[in-house]
């Protein structure tokens, strides 16, 4: 009775893990791949010191690709972390990439979800020449990302794009020369009860399996002698000491744990962290032989100055017509090549209802945009191509508003009217109303987004009053006019055609 119990138990573990593998995504979809120019760089492997190295600025595209009508994009906030940290994690080998050109948005639904031959398709028909490409998608086949050789680009999945996530710096890793720590054991599966054979072979290739002692490393598993064996091609988790929980044996019997920080094994994310001294000669002789057409801007960066948002326009609090295009406008900040600029309800932009990507210190608004009659927070977040590591600005307030109607109730003049209306360019136009009082009024001109144009004087007596306005110099547009008298402001549209 015991036994069937256990039995029972086993069975529906094993059940359980059996769909837990199915369901859980792949890591890596790189094939098994060694190219014949690392073969031959590994018959004679430069030897490198950390500390003497200059470092290589390597141009990269970003494709961010979405379904057919534009949606799914990963966001721009997300995209730059994600960046940043791939820079954080190479600058252990003294390589820096950069955004060469503009971020490119590709709306192609078979692209956004796609298998292996969408994505040859995909890389084929949008590779920049001379800079590494890297697509940004929903599914990249079934994987979290993957190199492919025969296209030399790389695809990567949104969700695995996490500020913190290794799969973008494991799968550059792969396009800049390097193979699994675990390179042979691709297709096989180990197991670990059974004595390690000393071959590995999958595609007519076969690989000697590297040893403990070191006696084959430079030409069994991945070739490099400072990665320790490692035939796991599954995703695993770090014990305490940050190896593998799972205890191999190599072709002798030795036991051994694989190490866990290095990024080209399949340790997770929290293990992830280092590419060794052999790896890294190995990727910048990868960029100095295979790729000195990418290198041909070598000038180091120029840093950010800060990430100070001072307003141009509209100042902060200020009200801005509603139902009309306006521009956000800001200080340039020395060093900021593009700028996110974030529309938010709240201060704390928990959500967001508009963003903005632009290369100027200036952004268009449109008309449908934003809700009208709300306060609105904005912000901006700057960098430069290098550099993704910023912050968010300090952020500023406005208004929209329906400066015209949102006031005719309380208007503290009578009749008010300008005519002609519209106006000719360069004619002069009159204002004609009554008031119950004498007092001295404030005559202005404004732009639809509440900028003041020109600005009089006039005194108002009780009964009709009236002055003219010119228009002289004024391009065509509608205008606000606004008279503050009696304590009160009143509009009206002006348009000059
Ligand atoms: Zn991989």
């Amino acid at each position: 009775m015991r036994k069937i119990i256990t039995l029972l138990v086993f069975v529906f573990i094993a059940g359980i893990s059996a769909r837990a593998q199915q369901v859980q995504p792949a890591f890596c979809g790189t094939p098994a791949h060694k190219s014949e120019w690392l073969e031959r760089y590994q018959q004679n492997p430069q030897v490198i010191s950390r500390s003497m190295l200059d470092t290589i600025y390597v141009p990269i595209t970003l494709h961010v690709v979405g379904k057919d009508d534009g949606s799914g994009y990963l966001s721009m906030n997300r995209l730059m972390d994600s960046f940043c940290h791939l820079n954080e994690v190479f600058k252990q080998a003294a390589i820096q990439f950069y955004v060469k050109g503009n971020i490119r948005y590709i709306n192609n639904s078979d692209y956004y979800e796609h298998d292996y031959n969408s994505g040859r398709q995909m890389m084929a028909n949008h590779n920049v020449p001379n800079t590494l490409n890297f697509y940004i998608v929903d599914d990249p086949a079934g994987a979290c990302g993957y190199y492919q050789p025969s296209r030399d680009a790389v695809a990567l999945g949104k969700s695995c794009l996490g500020p913190s996530d290794y799969t973008w710096a494991h799968e550059a890793g792969h396009y800049l020369s390097l193979p699994h720590t675990f390179y042979g054991w691709e297709e096989t599966d180990y197991n670990f009860n059974s004595p390690t054979p000393n071959t590995v072979t999958w595609a007519n290739i076969t690989r000697a399996v590297e040893r403990v002692n070191g006696t084959n490393c430079s030409y069994a598993g991945d070739g490099f002698c400072d990665t320790p064996p490692d035939y796991l091609n599954f995703r695993w988790n770090c014990n305490s000491t940050g190896q593998s929980p799972q205890i191999q044996k190599d072709p002798s019997g030795v036991e051994f744990r694989s190490q866990g920080n290095l990024i080209m094994s399949y340790s997770d994310d929290g293990c992830s962290e280092i590419f060794t001294d052999g790896q890294i000669g190995a990727m910048r002789a990868n960029l100095q032989q295979q790729r000195t057409g990418y290198l041909t801007n070598q000038a180091p960066p120029t840093p950010l100055a800060n990430t100070d948002l001072n307003t141009i326009f509209p100042a902060e609090g200020a009200e801005v017509q509603n139902n009309e295009a306006f521009d956000l406008e800001w200080q340039p900040i020395p060093g900021a090549q593009m700028y996110f600029v974030d529309i938010s309800r709240l201060p704390t932009f928990s959500f967001t209802v508009a963003n903005y990507i632009t290369t100027t210190n200036s952004v268009t608004v449109g008309a449908d945009d934003l809700l009208a009659d709300k306060t609105y927070y904005w912000r901006i977040r700057p960098f430069n191509r290098y550099d993704a590591c910023t912050g968010f600005s300090n952020y500023y307030s406005f208004q929209l508003a329906d400066l015209v109607s949102s006031t005719a109730a309380q208007e503290t003049v009578l009749g008010l009217r300008l005519y002609p209306n519209p106006a000719r360019e360069n004619q002069e136009v009159i204002i004609e109303f009554s008031s119950e009082q004498g007092s001295n009024a404030a005559v202005s001109l404004l732009s639809l987004t509440g900028q003041v144009l020109r600005n009089q004087r006039m005194d108002v007596v009780p009964g009709a009053n009236r002055m003219s306005l010119s228009t002289a110099s004024l391009p065509k547009g509608l205008y606000l006019v606004r008279i503050d008298a009696n304590g009160g402001a009143n509009y009206r549209k002006l348009l000059v055609q």
